[in-house]
């Protein structure tokens, strides 16, 4: 059987620009659409044959090929398909099924049914809202992880009713806006053909029944406001501005719809002693002039009770000693960051009559001399 010029085909002259093209392919294909035309041979050889057609005359370099040279020029399987599946049309032309329509959902809509196989999930009230709750916690509940709990304010599913708002299973009528499909259909005619616009219904929230009693203890809501005892678990190492997110800890949904979350921001509490420096902890401690040169024992806060610490002779103002392992955990991780002592020398503001004798007699000493 001899081809058909692919401009007959289209219905478009030689000079059509590309935007007529375009446009004379897409009325064909929701023409000969196979979700309208089920079952008949006839719709889908046209579907298939607009397919090729447009494929070629959409392409400017196989457009001057077949305008040249006619079908002869056009290498099968390269320049154009003869299409034997129509799903392979969708997925090679997903600009014309898919985005020229805004999204291949919209394009369901418009045939009513799905070409994808998707389903359409029907909306059963509406969901809850997230939390946002910030957790303090002291450098030892983060050295080591802790677990907390708080006491907020939020929706819960009423346990009366169970999240349906309704006194009893037999409190319900059928939404008379959406005769109880849960969706309201909008019809419009565009030169493409029927639009089907389906959206879920406002006066139901989809679900396609109307409470007629509601629930007494939620007032139809299906939630109630209450105060609750959250657990949280906080592992080791979280630092100030981290979060954690309880899924579905949130505020229940209204007439069983899904909950929120809850989003727990960590803040870490100003430590008596220790500044944080990573899973680090440091510690300034202050040690008299004596003890730097002659070295000495001394006892230190941790995160985890006080500490021995040995202080060599010779020690310098400046210098860090290292607790191996007395810092934070490492978050997700095996291990521990170090506490640093940082060493600084006490230099007292207010002395006796004594140590000032002492000093002076120190300060003629040979090794005070610092060499410049
Ligand atoms: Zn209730
Ligand atoms: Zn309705």
């Amino acid at each position: 059987m001899a081809k058909r010029d692919y401009y007959e085909i289209l219905g478009v002259s030689k000079d059509a620009s590309p935007e007529e093209i375009k446009k004379a392919y897409r009325k064909l294909a929701m023409q000969y659409h196979p979700d309208r035309n089920q079952g008949d041979k006839d719709a889908e050889e046209k579907f298939k044959e607009a397919a090729e057609a447009y494929e070629v005359l959409s392409n400017p370099e196989k457009k001057a090929k077949y305008d040249r040279y006619g079908h002869s020029g056009l290498r099968g399987g390269e320049d154009f398909h003869s299409y034997q599946n129509v799903n392979d049309i969708f997925s090679h032309f997903s600009d014309i099924f898919g985005g020229a329509f805004g999204g291949s959902s919209i394009f369901d809509d418009f045939f009513g049914t799905s070409s994808s196989g998707r389903s359409r999930q029907r909306a059963t009230g509406q969901p809850g809202s997230d939390l946002k709750i910030t957790l303090k916690l002291t450098l030892e509940e983060i050295a080591k992880g802790t677990t907390k709990k708080v006491k907020i304010k939020k929706y819960n599913k009423c346990s009366t009713c169970n999240g349906t708002g309704a006194k009893s299973s037999s409190s319900f009528k059928t939404c008379s806006a959406c005769n109880g499909t849960g969706e309201i259909r909008q019809v419009s005619r565009s030169i493409f053909g029927q639009f089907v616009n389906i959206q879920p219904c406002n006066n139901c929230g989809g679900t396609g029944k109307i409470i007629s009693e509601p629930c007494s203890a939620c007032k139809g809501d299906g939630r109630v406001h209450e105060e609750s005892t959250i657990k949280i678990n906080v592992p080791a190492g979280v630092s100030d501005g981290n979060y954690m997110t309880l899924r579905g800890e949130g505020n229940a949904g209204k007439n069983g719809g899904p909950a929120g979350d809850i989003i727990v921001v960590f803040e870490e509490l100003t430590h008596e002693y220790f500044t944080r420096d990573g899973d680090n902890i440091i510690y300034d401690l202050y040690i008299s002039y004596p003890d730097a040169v002659l070295g000495t024992e001394v006892e230190v806060p941790t995160l985890n009770g006080r500490a021995k610490l040995k202080i060599e002779p010779g020690t310098t103002a400046g210098k860090y000693l290292k607790m191996r392992e007395k810092g934070i955990q490492h978050l997700n991780g095996h291990g521990a960051g170090d506490q640093l002592v940082r060493i600084n020398i006490h230099v007292p503001k207010v002395i006796t009559q004594k140590e000032k004798e002492l000093l002076k007699e120190l300060q003629k000493q040979p090794n005070m001399k610092i060499g410049n």
